[in-house]
């Protein structure tokens, strides 16, 4: 931390040793990270990568509801955007320029009060928009890269990327973008619409989330891929997983492919729990399920 701070003499951001990420994660688990940065904004951000000496790793989190932390924590930084990149711009053509720190959540708010359709998916994600152009996230029929325009985003050498949709190489839960890139900024494409039927959409996504899904467990939403042509909740209630335990991690009973901190579980109950079905559904199906929570950082 001091040799850090010692080559960022101008940084406008706050950096905290040591800092717990349980408070930054839906499933409330997982160890510190070595150092958490949050960048004052993208100029802060671009200053900080150019300083930061290259064998120093960066980590970047979103709203933390696709993540697995590991109980040894995550070496080096983690950086976590915040209210630099919290702008939302209604632009001409039914547009939206977005922050990367804004819940996906507001886009869907702010679309519909701008009688903009077609981003009402995003109010069943409890994600930020960095995290929504990082796992193509998507919901009820649509997902990230058709409503993208273009996205913003800085390298690890602080350099600044505008990149066209086309170019970001998506596919199911995937991004090609090369893994060091930090999004900061997205350009969606909507379409012209009535708000009340836009926000009575949005109600129904949301009625429907909390009928099938434990949105109000400690939970990082779907764990596997669903493999090409296969639902991994099937796969997994064949296994015999639906309620399985490991420590006070468990598998919903409302939605097998959710784990869920009871209370305790640390982030070696949650992987192991994960691992265990994947080997049991890997025996009774042949199916190798694939992780979709990221799983960052070193075990405890
Ligand atoms: C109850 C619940 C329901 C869910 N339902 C859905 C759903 O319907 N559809 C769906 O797609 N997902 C769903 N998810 C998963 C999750 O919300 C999405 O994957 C979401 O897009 C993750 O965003 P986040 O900000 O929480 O990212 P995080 O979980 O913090 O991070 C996820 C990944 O994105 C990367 N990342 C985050 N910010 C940036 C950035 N600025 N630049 C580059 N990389 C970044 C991280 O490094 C990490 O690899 C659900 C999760 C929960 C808990």
């Amino acid at each position: 931390m001091t040799r850090l701070a010692a080559c960022l003499p101008e940084l406008r951001g706050r950096l905290q040793p040591e800092a717990p990420l349980k408070d930054f994660t839906w499933f409330r688990a997982g160890g510190p990270a070595e150092v958490l940065y949050s960048p004052a904004d993208e100029a802060d951000l671009a200053y900080f990568l150019k300083q930061t000496p290259a064998e120093i790793p960066v980590t970047v989190i979103g709203l933390g509801s696709n993540l697995l932390v590991r109980d040894g924590g995550i070496e080096g930084v983690v950086i976590r955007l915040g209210r630099g990149f919290g702008e939302i711009k209604i632009e001409e053509d039914h547009r939206l320029r977005v922050g990367a720190a804004v819940p996906d959540v507001k886009v869907a708010r702010a679309a519909a009060d701008a009688g903009i359709s077609g981003l009402s998916f995003y109010r069943g994600i409890p994600g930020c928009v960095g995290g929504a152009l990082r796992m193509n996230g998507g919901a009820h029929g649509r997902e990230t890269k058709e409503v993208l325009v273009e996205a913003r985003a800085i390298d690890r050498k602080g350099d600044i990327h505008v990149l066209p949709v086309a170019e970001l190489n998506y596919a199911y839960r995937y991004c090609g973008a090369p893994e060091d890139f930090i999004f900061t900024e997205a350009l969606f494409q909507g379409e012209p619409g009535d708000p009340a039927a836009i926000l009575a959409e949005m109600d129904g996504i949301a009625a429907y989330r909390e009928e099938v899904q434990p949105i109000k467990s400690r939970t990082g939403g779907s764990t596997f891929k669903n493999p090409p042509g296969r639902k991994a909740w099937q796969l997994i209630d064949a296994a015999g997983c639906r309620g399985l335990t490991v420590g006070d991690a468990k598998v919903s009973e409302m939605h097998c492919n959710f784990l869920i901190n009871e209370g305790n579980a640390t982030g070696t109950d949650l992987e192991t729990l994960g691992e265990t079905v994947r080997a049991r559904v890997k025996e009774t199906s042949g199916v190798e399920l694939e992780w979709e929570i990221k799983r960052l950082g070193v075990p405890g």
